[in-house]
């Protein structure tokens, strides 16, 4: 947070620090709080040609922190995932590759192969402790399998940092303990979520935090990332599933372009002054439940203020 808050400090930036790229917007798993059925967008993996132009389309002159390799699906699906970090890796424009996956596709031999490429970590979400309440929330049961992929991982021990997320939710809070116990002595780190719905297209009752502030709220997300769709657009953020909020596309301009272009200027001015309206941010939750103390620091920078105000 801290890291964030200098980060905050120095804006506005001249570039990203971090991407996410979708290597697949399908899945394998359907979970409750995801927004997969909300949109009828092609299921796809991001050609390799595709993802190619979008690695030389970043300035290497301009690290980006990080690369993620997910956005709307699940990675593992992509059988060219190595490929794509190795290709990110060998052009050094991002210091570090991540990605979230559910795990039911990995396998020691993939890791090792992510690993040789270049990657850096990775997030496996795994938002249960019983067979019973995974089956519920990610609706396969297929908690057994996941579980013995997890502890298989962790003996091999990989040069690999490894995290296991916990979305909470009404069905598994429940079970929050459990998993933290169960992990606690592995060497992971335990991230756990709100769950949030996505702008308002899973229309699943939630447990929302700060719901009736949702649009007094300054969203950091478009001031320091963006986010590339399997087919190349850039969205204003990683949680812009429905594509309602495109600012250029990956695949025919330059990072810098987009980024200090008017469209996504637009966008940061909107959010600055709270004029939500024409962007999915007005149903946005994401922004809320994560970050509060970082809008007083945004609101509190002048350059910021100059700019965008
Ligand atoms: S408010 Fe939500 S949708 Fe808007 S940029 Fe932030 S995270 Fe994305």
């Amino acid at each position: 947070m801290e890291k964030h808050l200098k980060t905050i400090s120095e804006m506005p930036l001249k570039f990203p620090i971090s991407l996410n790229i979708d290597a697949c917007n399908a899945c394998n798993l359907k979970c409750l709080m995801c927004f997969q059925d909300s949109y009828q967008f092609r299921k796809q993996t991001m050609a390799i040609s595709l993802y190619k132009k979008i690695i030389e389309n970043i300035p290497e002159e301009n690290k980006l922190e990080i690369i993620y390799l997910h956005k709307d699906g699940e990675p593992l699906l992509n059988k060219e995932l190595s490929k794509m970090i190795d290709f990110a890796k060998s052009k050094g424009i991002s210091k570090r590759i991540s990605f979230t996956t559910n795990g039911q596709l990995l396998t020691n031999d993939r890791v090792k192969e992510f690993v040789s490429a270049g990657l850096d970590s990775i997030n496996i979400s795994v938002d249960a402790f019983s067979p019973e309440i995974y089956a519920l929330v990610k609706g396969r049961n297929m908690y057994k399998q996941l579980e013995k992929k997890i502890i298989s991982l962790l003996q091999k021990n990989f040069n690999l940092e490894i995290s296991l997320s916990f979305i909470v939710l009404e069905e598994n809070k429940h079970e929050l303990q459990s998993f933290k116990e169960q992990w606690k002595n592995a060497p992971v780190e335990i991230v756990v979520h709100k769950y949030h719905d996505w702008c308002g297209c899973n229309k699943k009752e939630g447990d929302f935090f700060f719901k009736n502030s949702i649009n007094t709220t300054i969203c950091d997300n478009p001031f320091y990332s963006l986010a590339v769709n399997v087919d190349g657009s850039a969205s204003i953020c990683c949680v812009d599933n429905g594509r309602e909020a495109i600012v250029g596309n990956l695949g025919s301009s330059d990072l810098i372009e987009i980024w200090s272009g008017k469209r996504l200027e637009n966008v940061r001015r909107a959010l600055f002054r709270g004029n939500l309206s024409s962007l999915p941010c007005k149903n946005c939750h994401y922004k809320i439940e994560y970050r509060n103390n970082i809008y007083s620091s945004m609101r509190s920078n002048s350059k910021l203020k100059e700019l965008y105000n």
